[in-house]
């Protein structure tokens, strides 16, 4: 066994806990800064974080968890698996970066989302012969690096089976990647080999998230047979397969099975994994239990972590198990110690990345050595975390009676709205909008004035009678400017809004923002997710004023324009001392409201944006019927109020509808509109398949590029919809909002796709 290694974790943040190694990233992509500037900048956030692991007494720190963009495309790299057409570029960090966001001369690389998390990494490229070359150049320098600093290395690398299952096909085949696993094997041996000459022993994590899905079953055979090929490989390597994000139940059967030294499984997440710990035990391997919340930023309740803990050492002995995180700290902030403005009470029951590491060392001390081990400085944190969970179980900043109350009688709330056909007609006569409405999906081009007009706001600059006259202007403009295109049904264009879920957070009550609480979410890019605290409400209205002020300057219908509340919840960190579920439905409460003022107020048509609703879907199969009731309830909640001639639009940007098409119909929305300019009209024949019968948008041109369609390209495009759906059911727009286009593209593109639907009406 990995001799007296009690802790690690999965893997560390990157991104700099003062966002440097996005700063030094884009003035290099800017011209602005050589590349030995960001390998500066590289090389001392390595050390710095290795630095923090070891202050904190892991035992073993991570290395190859850095990246400059993403580590599925430093494998790719690692495995010299670089797809045909970046061949021509010479310069590696050149090749490198016109794969992750493509140049002037080729497309960059798909990007996707990992898992179900906020993190999206780069697609790799395969296919059959593809042929491979090992270079673990860069794995080499951080093992040097990390001992010269005086620390156990474990290296981190991606599986063989989730690199496989989260890659697609290049050449043509009409197959899964997973069908070239005899290939990649092949390449992940030599990799093995090469990595088992760096030391006497090598740690080796090899991350298999992919083992935790609905993939697992179906991959259980190549599961072993991977890694029985992989261990024959050396034996100098201690090979650990570390699962996260759920349980790994059906993998572990296998895996224990395998010559790997031991197996890493989520605790936090994946509590099943208690049926497998006999298995594990009985194969004497080792098992990495992760128990800090990789995910979340709440403190571990330590003392029952421990609890747990004592469980999980009944079945595997105690000399066989390390502590763990239960996934990379890559999903969370860094640290709190920038954190000045945060409620202190709130701030005492968060732990982000630099907490969780002491977190880990306070448990390990605990779980290892028990409490008369602690030194003072530790008794201190230990009796500081009881009182920090017992305060965040009682605080009234948590728990609100009023959110309480309506709480208790929300069950008669969670129904669908009565009888589409009645609705719609109603909505028909109402409004006497024509088939094939022209609309858009909210917001308009966030200038650089417009942004400077909300910063001055927030930093004091102007005030806020100055900042409303400055809003009332664009405003007025952007309805100006739509009247004069044509456009049927209008909106005010979201120019009071940073982002569609903070600006509700910011309004709502039980929700906190941190100021340097940075999340990387691709490349260079990171979030900031508001932190979802305690009871959910809305103390006034959030988009009243701006909605009604708009209507007035218009006799067009004025779209009212809301996050929903699945979205809201799943951009968001969430409290997790009550049930998601429950979140969720106070969320949906205060967007209730709102629909409610909105159409008081006369503003009629209502879209509640739901972009993020396919992105909270569990990963495995068997957890979705949770997942899709209460996310349901919450979208009828929130907008069940609408009267029957209030005509209530979602509007969501993704393309793939085919597994959750029931769903999207059961949210019995008037009206939605979708992503299909990148996609063709596949997605709209599941809607017509499924014999959908509310009204859609799907997206005519895609916004994500800044070229102008022209009319006959949108005309042929508005045709081929019709070969689908009747004119009757179809509206025209974009296939997202405008918030990063420029005007001069906004303007021309609409006109005209104003011009291509008067004459695709004309032919009618
Ligand atoms: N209404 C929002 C906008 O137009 C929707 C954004 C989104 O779907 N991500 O910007
Ligand atoms: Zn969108």
């Amino acid at each position: 066994m990995s001799e007296n290694l009690r802790s690690w974790v999965t893997g560390f943040p990157r991104i700099g806990e003062r966002r440097e190694l996005k700063k030094v990233l884009e003035s290099y992509w800017r011209g602005e800064e050589s590349f030995e500037g960001v390998k500066k900048v590289s090389d001392e956030l390595k050390t710095r974080h290795w630095s923090y692991q070891k202050g904190a007494g892991i035992d073993a720190i991570s290395i190859n968890d850095f990246s400059l963009y993403d580590q599925t495309l430093d494998m790719v790299e690692t495995l010299g698996l670089v797809p045909d057409r970046f061949k021509d570029i010479e310069d590696s960090v050149e090749r490198y970066f016109a794969m992750a966001r493509g140049d002037a001369n080729h497309t960059a690389m798909e990007m996707t989302k990992w898992f179900n998390t906020n993190y999206h990494y780069i697609v790799p490229e395969l296919k059959s012969g593809m042929g491979f070359k090992i270079d673990i150049s860069k794995i080499v320098e951080e093992y040097k690096a990390a001992k010269e600093l005086g620390v156990t290395p474990k290296v981190n690398i991606i599986g063989p089976l989730t690199f496989l299952a989260n890659a697609r096909r290049v050449d043509g085949a009409d197959e899964d990647a997973v069908t070239l696993f005899g290939e990649i094997i092949t390449a992940y041996a030599e990799l093995f080999k090469e990595l088992s000459a760096l030391d006497e022993r090598v740690i080796l994590q090899v991350e298999e998230p992919v083992l935790v899905t609905q993939r697992a079953a179906e991959l259980s055979l190549l599961t072993k047979e991977a890694y029985m090929k992989l261990c024959e490989v050396s034996n100098t390597l201690e090979v650990f397969v570390v699962t996260y994000f759920d349980h790994a139940t059906e993998a572990v059967k296998q895996l224990v099975q395998t010559p790997i030294k031991g197996i890493g499984l989520d605790f936090v997440y994946g509590e099943k994994n208690f049926e497998v710990l006999d298995e594990i035990s009985k194969s004497g391997k080792a098992l990495v239990a992760g128990v800090v919340d990789g995910r979340n930023i709440w403190i571990s309740d330590i003392e029952k972590r421990l609890e747990l803990l004592d469980r999980v050492a009944k079945i595997v002995p105690k000399e066989r198990i390390v502590l763990s995180t239960s996934c990379s700290l890559l999903h969370v902030p860094y640290t709190l110690g920038y954190e000045k403005k945060l409620d202190e009470k709130i701030k005492s029951w968060l732990a982000f990345g630099v907490e969780k590491l002491d977190e880990l060392s306070l448990l390990c001390k605990l779980f290892f050595e028990g409490a008369d081990s602690l030194s003072a400085k530790e008794a201190l944190l230990y009796a500081k975390n009881r009182e920090d969970n017992a305060s965040r179980r009682e605080s009234k900043l948590i728990h609100d009676e009023n959110v309480q109350k309506r709480m208790a009688n929300i069950e008669p709330l969670k129904r669908k709205r009565v009888d589409f056909k009645k609705r719609i007609a109603e909505q028909h006569e109402k409004f006497g909008y024509e088939p094939l409405c022209t609309t858009t999906i909210g917001s308009f081009p966030q200038t650089p004035e417009v942004r400077g007009v909300r910063r001055d706001y927030k930093m004091g600059v102007i005030s806020e009678s100055e900042y409303v006259e400055k809003m009332k202007g664009f405003i007025k403009e952007c309805v100006k400017i739509q009247e004069d295109i044509g456009l049927e049904v209008l909106v005010h264009g979201e120019f009071e809004r940073n982002d569609m879920v903070e600006y509700f957070g910011e309004q709502l009550n039980g929700v906190a923002f941190s100021e340097n609480g940075w999340v990387q979410s691709y490349g260079s890019r990171c979030v900031k997710p508001p932190i979802i605290y305690g009871d959910v409400s809305r103390p006034e209205p959030m988009t009243l004023f701006w909605s009604s002020y708009a209507q007035s300057l218009t006799k067009k219908p004025m779209k009212g324009m809301l996050t929903g509340p699945v979205t809201i919840l799943n951009w968001s960190f969430v409290r997790d001392d009550q049930p998601k579920s429950e979140t969720c439905f106070q969320i949906a409460l205060a967007i209730r409201d709102e629909v409610d003022d909105l159409q008081r107020a006369g503003i009629k048509m209502i879209q509640v944006d739901e972009a993020a609703f396919k992105e909270g879907y569990p990963l495995r199969v068997s957890d979705r019927a949770y997942y899709e009731k209460f996310a349901l309830e919450s979208f009828w909640i929130a907008t069940g109020v609408a009267e029957d001639d209030t005509q209530i639009h979602t509007h969501m940007c993704y393309s793939d509808f085919n597994d959750i098409i029931d769903t999207i119909e059961a949210m019995d929305a008037d009206v939605i509109s979708i992503e299909t300019a990148r996609s063709g009209n596949t997605l709209l024949r599941v809607f017509k398949e499924h014999g959908y019968k509310k009204e859609i948008g799907p997206g005519v041109y895609d916004i994500h590029s800044p070229r102008v369609p022209s009319v006959e390209e949108l005309q042929r495009q508005i045709e081929a919809l019709l070969e689908v759906l009747p004119a009757r059911q179809l509206w025209i727009n974009p296939d997202c909002g405008l918030k990063t286009r420029r005007w001069e593209e906004v303007v021309p593109s609409l006109t005209n796709m104003v011009e291509a639907v008067k004459r695709v009406r004309a032919s009618l």
